[in-house]
């Protein structure tokens, strides 16, 4: 079973009891082919859940609060495969706590024109009774995704796709506990943010623990323990120095943090290079390694991109390309190869490397502690989505920017950490000048695996806004878009 699969998506189809026992018997012959056929389709990545089919009120409130109390239900997917009076819907969707996709389809592709007949048009009419469904939704002002095309073509699958790997990083957000380890980076800005709001908006549970309370633990670890962590090392990567005791002084960090996060189910952590205490290494390849495992991470406190890394991790774990801490460091200007270099000053997820990495300690020009072991690797070339979470004082903004990144011809033989090169879309400077306009920061995490897409619809079902910047961006519209949403989102509240 791949990881997605253990997320159910209910496939509730809506009628009435007007057509008949024949009908309806068939509406739900046809829904539960439709969900064995999704099941066994490798684009979709989770688990759709046959429900008969709902004829009225009390039907559809009580599978919504099912649905509500499923533990492993992470959305509802609705369509009309007949006609569904919608004040029907009303009193089940006051009541629906679960993200929404709407799909507008039906069951036959072409319109039989030798043999249709009047019950035909009454058995596949969704061209109308998705209508009136969408009317309800929108009249309820409930967040829907619509999704319309033929079931059984793939771009509505991957769009559905698309749309239940959002609903899964929404499902993860809301139980997310993220570790603090130090606070802030003192004098920073985009790295804070208003932490209980973002617990109401995003579920995460944010808690502090002093680096003291992290070196107790980092000191209690055994050289057995720390035996075994350099087992998976060697697995993994390539042993690229001969000061082992300092890889082993990471083991140690990496063995205590992933102990207290699994006891404590944290699923993200920051560090802060700034406060280190008696720490004798800021944590580079033992923070490496655990992105690597799937944890969220991010520097210098920023408690927003390592929640984000985290979510977006899990809404690809059954994906090969990586997600990755990134942070926008230097430009390429040259007006033929305009790029954009990412890196951090030691962590960088194993996730996005094309080439086995290695290990190797060298010293950090701060932080003013041992040097410390950390991977280095060359990253895969191939499109990607770059995306920031933002706190705007009355409201957080996500930015997404689509980039592709590119093959490392250079070496760079000096360069102490890994990095990534990318064109972003539309180019260098409009993309930063879009990106600077709307407030992005210089962290965010990239993406192989996901595109605008996925986080646009995960951006809606947490009701935040949403910055899309690629080939279409147009920045003297976008400088307009950007002076609108403070409006719209000081009438929202
Ligand atoms: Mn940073």
């Amino acid at each position: 079973m791949t990881a997605l699969k253990k997320y159910e998506f209910w496939f509730l189809v809506g009628s009435q009891d007007l057509y008949g026992e024949d009908v309806l018997h068939t509406v739900d012959q046809h829904s539960k082919i439709m969900v064995d056929s999704f099941n066994s389709d490798p684009v979709i990545p989770c688990t759709l859940v046959f429900k008969p089919v709902v004829r009225n009120s009390d039907e559809i409130y009580k599978v919504i609060m099912e649905a509500n109390n499923a533990p492993d239900c992470a959305g509802i997917i609705t369509w009309m495969h007949t006609f569904s009076p919608s004040k029907m819907w009303i009193r089940g969707f006051h009541a629906l706590q679960k993200p929404l996709l709407h799909i507008n389809t039906q069951f036959n592709r072409d319109i039989p024109w030798d043999s249709i007949d009047m019950d035909f048009m009454n058995l596949n009419q969704s061209a109308h009774g998705d209508r009136e469904h969408g009317f309800i939704i929108s009249r309820m002002r409930l967040q829907q995704k619509v999704i319309s095309g033929y079931w059984k073509e793939e771009t509505m699958r991957s769009r559905m796709s698309a749309w239940m790997r959002a609903a899964v990083g929404a499902y993860e957000s809301r139980r997310l506990r993220v570790l603090r380890i130090s606070d802030n980076m003192r004098e920073v800005a985009v790295t804070e943010g208003d932490k209980v709001e973002a617990h109401i908006k995003f579920g995460w549970q944010i808690d502090h623990y002093g680096v003291e309370d992290i070196i107790k633990l980092v000191n209690a670890v055994t050289e057995e323990e720390i035996d075994v962590q350099m087992k998976e090392y060697a697995e993994y990567y390539d042993m690229d120095t001969d000061r082992i005791e300092s890889v082993r002084y990471q083991a140690r960090e990496e063995v205590a943090i992933r102990k207290f996060m699994e006891q404590e189910k944290f699923g993200a952590f920051h560090t802060n290079f700034q406060d280190l205490q008696q720490l004798r290494q800021l944590p580079g390849l033992a923070a490496q390694d655990l992105m690597r495992q799937g944890y969220g991470f991010a520097g210098e406190g920023d408690w927003k991109t390592a929640a984000l890394c985290r979510i977006m991790k899990l809404m690809t774990a059954d994906c090969k390309g990586g997600t990755a801490f990134m942070e926008d460091y230097t430009y390429n200007f040259d007006p033929d190869n305009g790029m954009n270099m990412g890196a951090h000053m030691l962590e960088v997820c194993p996730s996005v490397a094309c080439e086995r990495p290695k290990i190797k300690v060298m010293p950090l020009g701060i932080g003013d502690r041992e040097d410390p072991a950390r991977l280095t690797f060359k990253a895969a070339s191939g499109p990607a989505v770059l995306v920031t979470i933002i706190d705007m004082g009355d409201r957080f903004r996500m930015i997404a920017n689509d980039v592709l990144c590119q093959e490392q011809i250079h070496d760079m033989p000096n360069l102490p950490v890994a990095a990534v090169l990318w064109k972003p879309l539309p180019s260098l400077e409009t993309s930063a000048e879009a990106w600077i306009y709307a407030g992005g920061a210089h962290h965010s995490v990239l993406s192989y695996a996901l595109t605008a897409e996925e986080m646009r619809d995960f951006a809606e079902i947490m009701d935040i806004e949403f910055i899309h910047i690629g080939t279409d961006t147009d920045l003297n519209q976008l400088r307009k878009e950007l002076n609108w949403p403070g409006l719209i989102w000081k009438l929202k509240k």
